[in-house]
């Protein structure tokens, strides 16, 4: 792996990037690998949508490029392009069109998604290519992230050509969630500008209609996922989302990478969120921020004594919510208490109201995006639960260990490559898991979670041995670099192999 300091120019397009707009994990990615990466000595900017909302009281100046021309359609339309900085070294390029970004959430309202889905993000993609040479960055490689941003290798490929500003651009698209593939009709494809042939099946078409995650897969020159497992995953048929046929064709190119996590922000020791800091070497802070959350969430402090269980999640069937909404009900059994931040799915959001409202003095449930009280329930938790259906990589797990908060989760993608779990006899492993996607299945895990908890020791055993853990994003950055080297590296070659074969055929004319 590449241990000298490396001189690329990369451009990062992401729909979400923290801390200027986040709905999940694609976010803290989108937001810390390049600061990650900048340190390794690359130079990066980013681009993301002006979500007027979001930036409310952000650092953003601008415009400083007006009336940018973005071919829309048979149209050219123009977009405003906002600056911010991710840090000294990096700046992030937003995208104003007040049409399409101007909305209370970033893809959908809790009823379901934005009916322009389509348009907004062929906008962003094509705003993205006329950006560059306007803010004269000239990128060797452009790295996209899910399917919002699946058509910009599409345009590097088919739409630029040899003398192109592109012509030696590079791309990796990386995969953070194949179950979200921004599929539309077929009717839309004309808004697209690629040619008609790339509607086939070797390009973007999915079942008669066109997938900007499949047009993403099939051009960049490189794909990443976001964990080993879940690079496995995907080219099967329970978790490829009819994708996995696909995958497997392209699995020459696919690479799982471990996402890090940031722990700048997730810290314990240094976290302003949380009612008093901690270490490994001293824990006393838990207990405090322990008492703190059960205040803020007005559980009874009678649960100091008592196993305090928290869960934040996306309210989304992925999140293994109907595992959870089943084993609610034994939990309650139970003399613990239960703390769940979330937002998502109209029916969660009743299913877990209701449940709280039935056991108030043991289920506290806060449907609220809410950065401060997720840090106080990484801190304040004993145990964080993570049933999920999948997970590509999954960062409250991480972060859980790093807090002390033992994790119980499903052992798929990066939850299975995350936990391991824990051996009394050895005394190593840092959490609990289970396999089958069954309500007993978690149950038990739960109950052997519990069946610790008392052991004082050996429960500061667990905790300690998470707090050890380390997935700081240098390491990640590192396999990312040898990745983006390995791709430019053949771009070039393609490119002047191309080159050379013209001037041959001229020379012959
Ligand atoms: P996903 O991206 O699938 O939602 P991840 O575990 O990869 O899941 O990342 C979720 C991120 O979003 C974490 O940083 C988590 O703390 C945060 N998060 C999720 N829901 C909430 C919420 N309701 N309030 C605050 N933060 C949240």
């Amino acid at each position: 792996m590449s241990r000298k300091k490396s001189s690329l120019q990369v451009l990062m397009v992401a729909s979400e990037v923290a801390p200027f707009a986040k709905t999940g994990g694609l976010a803290d990615v989108a937001g810390t690998l390049p600061r990650a990466l900048s340190e390794l000595g690359c130079k990066l900017c980013i681009v993301m949508p002006f979500y007027n909302r979001f930036l409310e009281g952000m650092m953003v100046e601008g415009p400083v490029v007006e009336n940018l021309p973005v071919p829309i359609d048979s149209r050219v339309i123009g977009a405003e392009i906002y600056r911010g900085q991710v840090n000294e070294a990096i700046d992030i390029y937003f995208v104003r069109r007040d049409e399409f970004y101007d909305r209370s959430y970033l893809y959908g309202t809790p009823k379901g998604d934005y009916f322009d889905n389509c348009q907004r993000f062929i906008f962003l993609c094509r705003a993205t290519l006329s950006l560059c040479p306007a803010v004269e960055f000239q990128p060797d490689l452009v790295h996209c992230h899910d399917w919002q941003t699946g058509l910009v290798p599409a345009y590097l490929k088919l739409l630029s050509g040899d003398k192109d500003f592109w012509a030696q651009t590079a791309s990796v698209f990386t995969i953070h969630n194949i179950a979200y593939q921004g599929q539309f009709g077929a009717e839309l494809f004309p808004m697209t500008g690629l040619p008609g042939s790339f509607l086939s099946v070797e390009g973007m078409e999915f079942w008669g209609g066109m997938n900007f995650m499949k047009a993403g897969i099939v051009s960049a020159d490189v794909l990443t996922t976001v964990s080993p497992r879940y690079s496995e995953e995907i080219q099967t048929k329970e978790y490829g989302h009819r994708l996995d046929g696909v995958l497997q064709a392209q699995r020459e190119k696919l690479f799982g990478i471990l996402n890090g996590a940031d722990y700048e922000e997730w810290n314990p020791e240094t976290d302003s969120f949380i009612a008093a800091n901690y270490s490994r070497e001293n824990l006393d802070g838990k207990t405090i921020c322990k008492l703190n959350l059960l205040r803020t969430v007005k559980l009874p402090e009678r649960i100091m004594n008592r196993p305090l269980l928290g869960v934040i999640s996306r309210l989304a069937d992925q999140k293994g919510l109907d595992l959870l909404a089943t084993v609610m009900e034994k939990i309650v059994g139970e003399d613990v208490g239960l703390v769940i931040l979330g937002i998502g799915d109209e029916r969660y959001q009743t299913l877990l109201t209701e449940m709280a409202e039935r056991h108030p003095e043991k289920i506290a449930v806060h449907l609220d995006f809410d950065e401060r009280l997720a840090h106080k329930i990484e801190a304040g938790a004993d145990i964080f639960l993570m049933p999920s259906r999948y997970e590509p990589c999954g960062l409250n797990q991480m972060y859980s260990l790093r807090y002390g908060t033992v994790p119980v989760v499903r052992a798929t993608g990066g939850l299975y490559d995350t936990i391991r779990d824990f051996d009394p006899k050895a005394g190593e492993g840092v959490g609990f898991s289970f396999t089958d996607y069954e309500p007993e299945a978690f149950w038990d895990a739960i109950k052997m979670a519990l069946s610790f908890f008392y052991k004082t020791q050996t429960w500061q055993l667990i905790m300690k041995n998470g707090m050890a853990m380390d997935f700081s994003w240098e390491s990640s950055a590192r396999q990312y670099l040898a990745l983006y080297e390995k791709a430019v590296d053949s771009k070039r070659k393609r490119v002047s192999q191309i080159r050379k074969a013209k001037s041959k055929a001229r020379k012959k004319l």
